[in-house]
């Protein structure tokens, strides 16, 4: 159970949103506009944040950007119209830690929610980074550095090599990292893993991650 934070002018779709996540036993609140969103996210405890784009007064790009640049750390779902995705995924760099489509089926969102919840359980909260050899994340800025030298990674490839570096010298299959960092299942035959290794090789040194052929991948700190 989780209290989670829903930030939404469409009633119908916060009411929506609000019902599915009480049916499923979490603690939602509904905030309608940026404002109340920030004021909520910098006093309370949320957990987690679902985040609409398109919102009266300041939008949510903005309201992410404010909440990280004050500290709040919780993970963010952003929720956004399908054809404004391509700028949402260039704003993720804010400080997402994903995004939905809108209209979405509420299983997706629940997925996506529960990966969330998940990763941010599996750490303890006062990690603020991660080191595996010369790589460092920064969970809080979430910026990533090789031999101390900055390295932009996209809100995906973070999440990517956070798995890895929680992991060190294990190897992780294909269907593991699939549901730690995308959260719902893909096409079986998808190759978005590997892509993305291959992004994350280019950014982090090849030999930082290596092929184990038939079962998947391993990190090499
Ligand atoms: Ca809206």
């Amino acid at each position: 159970m989780a209290r989670i934070l829903i930030v939404e002018d469409e009633e119908r779709i916060a009411s929506f949103v609000a019902k599915g996540l009480r049916a499923e036993g979490h603690q939602p609140t509904v905030a309608p506009d940026g404002e109340t969103a920030l004021d909520l996210v910098l006093r309370g405890d949320y957990e987690l944040v679902v985040l609409d784009i398109g919102l009266p007064g300041i939008d949510g790009f903005a309201v992410l950007d404010q909440m990280r640049s004050q500290g709040a750390r919780m993970p963010v779902i952003v929720l956004t119209a399908r054809d404004s995705v391509g700028d949402t995924v260039a704003a993720l760099d804010g400080g997402a830690d994903d995004y939905m489509p809108k209209p979405f089926r509420f299983a997706e969102l629940l997925a996506r929610v529960r990966v969330r919840l998940r990763a941010g359980e599996s750490r303890p909260p006062s990690v603020d980074s991660l080191t595996g050899g010369q790589v460092t994340l920064d969970l809080r800025t979430r910026r990533a550095t090789v031999g101390g030298r900055e390295v932009e990674l996209s809100a995906r490839e973070f999440a990517l090599a956070e798995v890895f570096l929680t992991h060190p010298e294990q190897v992780l299959s294909r269907e593991q990292l699939l549901d730690r960092v995308w959260g719902y299942d893909f096409d079986p035959t998808s190759n978005v893993v590997d892509v993305y290794v291959g992004y994350l090789r280019r950014k982090l040194g090849a030999e930082a991650i290596s092929t184990v052929r038939g079962m998947g991948y391993r990190f090499n700190p």
